[in-house]
Formats: structure tokens, C-alpha cells, sequence
């Protein structure tokens, strides 16, 4: 027997599906976790699935986090982020500012501003579109560049 089989092989009893009521985003989920989420959210409307359970899930946990934990910077006060690091090799993500690892001390490689704007650009768009606001909307995002 396969570890990881097609989803329809896995039976009714698999865990959490799509219409269901059990919790499919982590109460600890972190922004980037969140973001993830959001693209499959994304991914099933664009193959017709509404996925409202999710939808909610997404809303609930988006709400704890600030425009700069979500995207990285606050595009509303501040340029994009020039200090943001890329997650070590060790699996931990290090906060903004830190050139070194906090856990295991490696050398950090930080994130081009172009980087963190496409990044931060890219999942506001695409929460707007599933109709989650991700830190800020799309027209606020924009209006300090256009
Ligand atoms: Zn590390």
C-alpha cells in the first residue's frame, strides 16, 4: 500500500474535506502558512470549488496578523523591505532585520526589495480576489506607487 495515495483512494474517513466543518487552517498557523492557504483557495475557485468552510477558516486566521507580518513591510508607511531573510536552512524563519540564524547562526540571505514587493503585491492580489482582505487591499497596496 502507497504512504501517499490520490486523495479519492484515502476513503470517506481521510480527515478534513473541503465542505466540512472541521478546522482545515491550523489555529497556530502563521502568515506564511496563511498565504498558502490562500492559494488553494484560489486554486479551487479557478477549478469551480467554493470551498466556503475554507473561505471562513482563511478569514478568521488572516484577522491576527498585521499588513506587515502578512507581506513582510507595511506598503502604506514604508518602501518594500530590504532586511527581510529568506528562511534558514535550518527550517526556522527568522525575523526581519537578522543577518545571522537565531537557532543554528548560519549567514542569512536576505530578500531583494523587488522580491518582497512582487511577494507582498502578488498575495494581495490574489486574497482579493478570493475576497480576503490580506493585510490590506489591492487599491491601497497600489496607491503609493501609482
Ligand atoms: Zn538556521
Amino acid at each position: 500500500m502507497r504512504a501517499c495515495g490520490n486523495w479519492r483512494d484515502r476513503g470517506p474517513n481521510a480527515g478534513p474535506t473541503l465542505g466540512s466543518r472541521a478546522s482545515l487552517v491550523p489555529n497556530d498557523a502563521s502568515p506564511d502558512l496563511v498565504a498558502k492557504f490562500i492559494l488553494v483557495r484560489y486554486a479551487l475557485s479557478r477549478i469551480g470549488l467554493r470551498g466556503v468552510a475554507l473561505q471562513s477558516q482563511i478569514r478568521t486566521a488572516v484577522k491576527l496578523f498585521s499588513a506587515e507580518e502578512l507581506l513582510g513591510f507595511n506598503p502604506v508607511i514604508e518602501p518594500p523591505a530590504n532586511d527581510l531573510p529568506y528562511q534558514c536552512d535550518c527550517g526556522l524563519k527568522n525575523q526581519r532585520g537578522r543577518t545571522f540564524c537565531k537557532q543554528c547562526r548560519r549567514r542569512l540571505e536576505i530578500k531583494s526589495r523587488y522580491r518582497v514587493w512582487m511577494g507582498a503585491l502578488a498575495g494581495t492580489y490574489v486574497s482579493g480576489r478570493c475576497g480576503i482582505l490580506f493585510g490590506l487591499a489591492i487599491r491601497t497596496f497600489l496607491s503609493g506607487y501609482l
